[in-house]
């Protein structure tokens, strides 16, 4: 018998598993099967090349459990290794700056295995003694055992094995009992181990008898050994791809799309992305693209390997180049990694250009699930932005779908203003709209509806990324403004009228929350409507915005500001605005008058003192301007109590007001249930 001490440097790595490794106990069983699919790969490929001559037999993987023991054995027909090759490999292991890293990772067991090398050791963090049985496939190997109960020494001896191959043996400690359990290392072998090259055997296939499951003499096979992935895509039908997505996802809907990765140089990696059907946040924490590794499962959160806008899509991606044991600080930094995630990337449009090529239809009856990857994308990454500009779509009110370029030319003649910028109207709520996009529609304007979660930003990004183009919603302004073609016609009202009708109009306002209003005239001629609501597209971008990020609340403190526009040339208008300077003239013209006297003694006044410092004018002079400053409020204010009492008697301003919210959605409530009494007694 051969004693020893493992060759570490730092006083015994044991305490540093056992203490160190909170979390992630589990792992310990990948590490341990892989090394045995390893070992079992090895002689296959020996084999393959003439190396290894003898029989390979059954070439599987068994996990088995023994109660009376507490022990969880991990057995393999692989290579397996001599007294000289467990020296070389187990015993020596190299640990420098070691206190350093394992305080940094501490709490991250597979950056200290991978940093090390300590996948077998892992196996400590379960196990109060490890075994090592082993017959090596070389020609008169010696068969041996390994043995070391957690303190740095071995030992190692000459046993009697017959069958070719590694077990290892882990005596479970007490706190990891649940390891012990069928239940739970099925679960882990599942997880960690269901698409393995390698068939890996747990228990036994169980039958229905007498009223119970009980055991067959077959092995259960919790594996996989050829997933869709590894295969050709030309080997694969459509069905392959939709079963291997149920068999990851057992409860989500149909997938829209799939990618099936293939790339051996300058990195390997294969893989199947599946775009999904969204349906809640819930689908897309739960149900996330799985990492592998040679088929070994590593992690299901990608972050920095797959970029940002494609973390909402599902599947698996398998590199080698990927290794086991990486903790995220290493993925994040490592070239190959952001190799890959560009590959990813340009991948994932080639494929939607290739189906918006080939299968226009479908790409559009799938449009307005996929939009809002797309979109993320193109408002993520400059590069996606490029490729996914010549497919991603618009679509508009009436349901049809446009490119860029062809919504560009399909709007180009009749959406161009003045200044040669081109509109593109839209519509958030097709519904709540309605009335806007009707009267764009019926000047020949074409409405795009956005309406997705993202659009506000993509909004944002097009007018950036197209030239001379503006997107204005299709209620933000008069129809004759949103597309500016000519020179506006003048509004014939002098200032004092203006005044007047302000605030006649105003008064009339129902108090809305969170809601003001600016009152302006535009002569818009006979055929618009007399009074016109709109909402002023920055400040509602703006508010829209600050919804979606938390800390700009600023904004969305703020009322929303509508304009109340009152079209001057439209006959009911026309009619309040005689009406009120007829009835009002008589009360509101001395009171102007003598306003104006005011304003120009106050003008003369303030003339007077200007270059003046305080000190120098009289006071007199000073008590003058206040006095007349206060005058001129409440004669204001008399003539605004004037006309509000007359506004208040003339159902048809109120009328027209609310005509005009209620075209908006705006009329609510009480203010609803008036206005239908108001216009019974007005028919
Ligand atoms: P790694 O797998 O990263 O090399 P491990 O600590 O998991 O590190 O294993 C160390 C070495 O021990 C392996 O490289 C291999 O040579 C040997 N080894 C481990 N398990 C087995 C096994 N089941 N059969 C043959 N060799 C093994
Ligand atoms: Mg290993």
């Amino acid at each position: 018998m051969q004693k020893g001490t493992i060759g570490v440097t730092t006083d015994n790595i044991f305490p540093i598993i056992k203490k160190f490794l909170y979390s992630d106990h589990e792992i310990f069983l990948r590490e341990l099967v892989s090394n045995a699919v390893d070992a079992t790969q090895k002689l296959k490929t020996l084999s393959s090349f003439g190396d290894f001559k003898g029989e390979l037999g059954e070439m599987n993987v068994k996990v088995s459990i023994d109660k009376k023991e507490g022990t969880l054995t991990i057995s393999d027909h692989g290579i397996g290794m001599t007294a000289e090759e467990i020296d070389k490999y187990i015993n020596q292991i190299a640990f420098s700056g070691a206190e350093e890293f394992l305080n940094k990772y501490k709490n991250d067991a597979n950056a200290i295995i991978g940093h090390f090398g300590l996948g077998f050791y892992s196996s400590f963090m379960v196990a109060k003694k490890v075994e090592i049985r082993t017959l090596s496939y070389q020609e008169n190997a010696k068969p041996v055992m390994w043995s070391c109960d957690g303190s740095p020494e071995y030992t190692m001896s000459e046993i009697d094995k017959k069958e070719r191959g590694t077990d290892i043996v882990l005596y479970i400690d007490d706190e990891n009992k649940e390891f012990l359990e069928d239940s739970k290392i099925e679960s882990l072998l599942k997880k960690y181990c269901r698409f393995l090259p390698v068939p890996v055997i747990f228990g036994k296939e169980q039958e229905w008898k007498d009223g119970k499951y009980v055991d067959t003499d077959k092995d259960k096979i919790i594996n996989d050994t050829t997933p869709a992935w590894t295969k050709k895509p030309t080997e694969l039908t459509e069905e392959d791809y939709r079963k291997f997505y149920h068999d990851l996802y057992p409860s989500l809907d149909e997938p829209l799309f799939w990618i099936h990765l293939n790339v051996d140089y300058p990195f390997k990696l294969t893989g199947i992305l599946y775009f999904p059907k969204i349906k809640n946040n819930l689908d897309i924490n739960k149900n996330r693209i799985q990492l592998y590794s040679n088929q070994v499962f590593v992690t299901d959160s990608v972050e920095g390997i797959v970029p940002d806008f494609l973390m909402l899509l599902q599947g698996v991606i398998d590199s080698p180049d990927i290794p086991l044991n990486v903790s995220r600080s290493y993925l994040q930094s490592d070239s190959n990694v952001k190799k890959i995630s560009t590959y990813i990337t340009k991948k994932v449009a080639d494929r939607l250009q290739e189906i918006f090529n080939n299968e226009r239809k479908q790409f559009e009856e799938k449009w307005d699930d996929i939009k809002l990857f797309i979109e993320y994308g193109m408002l993520s990454d400059e590069k996606f932005y490029d490729r996914a500009q010549k497919f991603a779509l618009l679509k508009d009110t009436d349901k049809k779908y446009y490119t860029l370029e062809e919504y560009k030319t399909l709007i180009e003649a009749n959406q161009t203003d003045k200044d040669k910028n081109l509109i593109y109207i839209y519509a958030t709520d097709a519904v709540a709209q309605y009335s806007y996009i009707e009267i764009a529609k019926s000047k020949g304007y074409d409405v795009l509806l956005m309406d997705g979660q993202l659009d506000i930003h993509f909004i944002g990004l097009l007018e950036q990324k197209l030239e001379k183009s503006r997107f204005v919603r299709v209620d933000s302004d008069i129809i004759d403004n949103l597309v500016r073609k000519n020179d506006k016609t003048e509004v014939s009202l002098d200032a004092a009228q203006r005044n007047m009708m302000t605030t006649v109009f105003k008064s009339q306002i129902p108090t809305l929350e969170k809601a003001e209003f600016m009152v302006m005239f535009e002569a818009l001629g006979e055929q618009s409507q007399p009074v016109i609501i709109t909402q002023n597209e920055f400040m509602r971008r703006m508010k829209d915005m600050s919804a979606m990020q938390p800390g700009m609340n600023f904004y969305g403190e703020m009322p929303d500001s509508f304009n109340l526009i009152i079209n001057t040339e439209h006959p009911l208008s026309k009619k309040v605005i005689e009406e009120t300077e007829k009835d009002c003239h008589a009360e509101i013209e001395p009171i102007q008058k003598e306003i104006n006297e005011l304003n120009d003694a106050i003008a003369k006044l303030q003339e007077a003192s200007k270059g003046k410092k305080d000190e120098e004018i009289p006071v007199t002079e000073k008590e003058e301007l206040r006095n007349k400053e206060k005058e001129v409020d409440s004669l204001r204010k008399k003539e605004s109590e004037l006309l509000t009492q007359y506004a208040n008697k003339h159902k048809l301003v109120r009328q027209l007001v609310d005509l005009a919210l209620l075209s908006n959605n705006m009329l609510k409530g009480e203010a609803l249930s008036q206005f239908i009494k108001r216009s019974v007694e007005m028919l």
